[in-house]
C-alpha cells in the first residue's frame, strides 16, 4: 500500500493523481531507492521518478528510512528483492562500504559511496557526487587546472571536493576550517594521495594568511547558511570577498545564501550546489540504465527541481 503523506510530498514526487499511479507501476517495473535517515525531504525521488516517466522506463524511485543500525540489514534486502539500484545519503554513506562486493576506485579513494548498482554478485559502490560537481562546473565554466582554491570546511564533502580538485589539475588547495587539525588533517591527506605540496589548511579565522595578490575560486562546503538559517554566512569579514572571483557553494536550499551574496557584492560569480544535485542524480540514473540521459531531459529535471526549489523558498519565508 503506497501512503501519499500529504499535498506538497505529492507535487515534489511527480505522481500527481491516482491514474498516472495506477498506469506506472506494472508486473515488470523495477525499484531504485534511497538508503538514509532521515529521507522525508530528499528531491531524489522528484530527480529518477521524473527520469523514469521521460525515458520510458518501467523503474519507480522511493525513499527509504533504515533505522540506527540497520544499514546491513537494508543492503542484504535489497539484494533479496532484486533492486535494480539505490542512492546512499547520510549518515550511511561510508557505514555501507563493509557491506558492498565490490568498489569503484575513485569511490573507495574518497572514502564515501552514494550510489549503488546491482550486478549479479551484490552491489558495487560508486560516488556520482563528485563527478556531479565537476559536471555542474563544467556547465558554469568554472575552471579548476591551474586555480588557487578555497575550500570552506574539512568534512566529508570538503574532503572529496579537495581530492576532486587535486585530480583536475588546481595549482594551490586551501581548506579553511574551524577546527584547525581536521584541515591540516585533509590536507595531509590530498598531498599523500596526489604526491604534491598543492594542499595545506588553516583556521576559518586567518584570512590574513591569504595572499593579497591572489584571486581564488571559493567552494562553501560547511552547512553554515542553510535553510532555516539562512541569515548564517561562514566568514562575514567583507575583506575575504575582495580575494573571491567565484563562489560556489554546495549548499541548494536557499538558492542565494549569504555566501553567494557577499561575493557577488564583491563583484565575483555565484552560483549554488542546485547543479551538483542534478548531475549527481543524473549519473546515478546513467549507471543504473546503461543509458546516456539527453540534454531535453536534464533540463526537464532542472527546471522541476528550480519549481521546487523557488516553492521551498516562498513556503520558508
Ligand atoms: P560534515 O561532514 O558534517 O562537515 C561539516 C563542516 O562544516 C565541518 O568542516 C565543520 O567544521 C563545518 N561547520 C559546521 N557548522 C559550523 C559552524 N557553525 N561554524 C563553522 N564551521 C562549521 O558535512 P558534509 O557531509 O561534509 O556536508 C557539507 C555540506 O555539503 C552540507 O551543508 C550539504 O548541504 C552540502 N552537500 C551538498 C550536496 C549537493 O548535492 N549539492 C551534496 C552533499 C553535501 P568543524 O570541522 O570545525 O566541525
Amino acid at each position: 500500500m503506497l501512503i501519499i503523506r500529504n499535498k506538497k510530498w505529492m507535487e515534489r514526487n511527480v505522481l500527481r493523481n491516482e491514474g498516472e499511479l495506477v498506469g506506472m507501476i506494472k508486473g515488470c517495473t523495477r525499484t531504485c531507492g534511497l538508503l538514509g535517515n532521515p529521507v522525508e525531504h530528499t528531491l531524489s525521488p522528484m530527480i529518477h521518478n521524473t527520469l523514469a516517466e521521460s525515458t520510458e522506463r518501467e523503474l519507480v524511485y522511493v525513499p527509504f528510512c533504515v533505522p540506527q543500525g540497520g544499514i546491513e540489514a537494508a543492503v542484504r534486502g535489497a539484494e533479496a528483492l532484486n533492486i535494480l539500484g539505490l542512492n546512499v545519503t547520510v549518515p550511511y554513506k561510508s557505514a555501507v562500504i563493509p557491506f558492498l562486493h565490490d568498489i569503484d576506485p575513485f569511490a573507495e579513494r574518497i572514502g564515501a559511496v552514494n550510489t549503488l548498482v546491482r550486478d549479479i554478485d551484490g552491489f558495487k559502490g560508486y560516488n556520482t557526487d563528485l563527478p556531479g560537481l565537476y559536471r555542474a562546473m563544467c556547465d558554469d565554466h568554472v575552471d579548476i587546472e591551474g586555480e588557487h582554491v578555497l575550500i570552506l570546511g574539512a568534512g566529508g564533502v570538503a574532503r572529496a571536493v579537495a581530492m576532486l580538485m587535486v585530480e583536475k589539475g588546481a595549482k594551490e588547495i586551501i581548506l579553511m576550517n574551524r577546527t584547525l587539525q581536521k584541515a591540516e588533517r585533509v590536507a595531509r591527506e590530498v598531498n599523500e594521495f596526489s604526491g604534491t605540496k598543492t594542499a595545506r589548511g588553516i583556521s576559518i579565522t586567518s584570512i590574513g594568511e591569504l595572499s593579497d595578490k591572489q584571486s581564488y575560486l571559493a567552494i562553501q562546503a560547511t552547512s553554515v547558511g542553510m535553510y532555516p538559517n539562512i541569515d548564517e554566512v561562514i566568514i562575514e569579514d567583507d575583506t575575504f570577498y575582495d580575494k573571491v572571483h567565484v563562489g560556489y557553494d554546495l549548499i541548494f536550499n536557499p538558492s542565494s545564501t549569504r555566501f553567494m551574496e557577499k561575493v557577488q557584492e564583491k563583484g565575483g560569480r555565484a552560483y549554488n550546489g542546485l547543479k551538483m544535485l542534478l548531475y549527481q542524480g543524473i549519473l546515478a540514473y546513467e549507471l543504473w540504465t546503461g543509458e546516456e540521459v539527453s540534454a531535453q531531459n536534464i533540463n526537464k529535471v532542472y527546471k522541476r527541481l528550480l519549481e521546487v526549489q523557488k516553492n521551498e523558498t516562498k513556503d520558508a519565508i
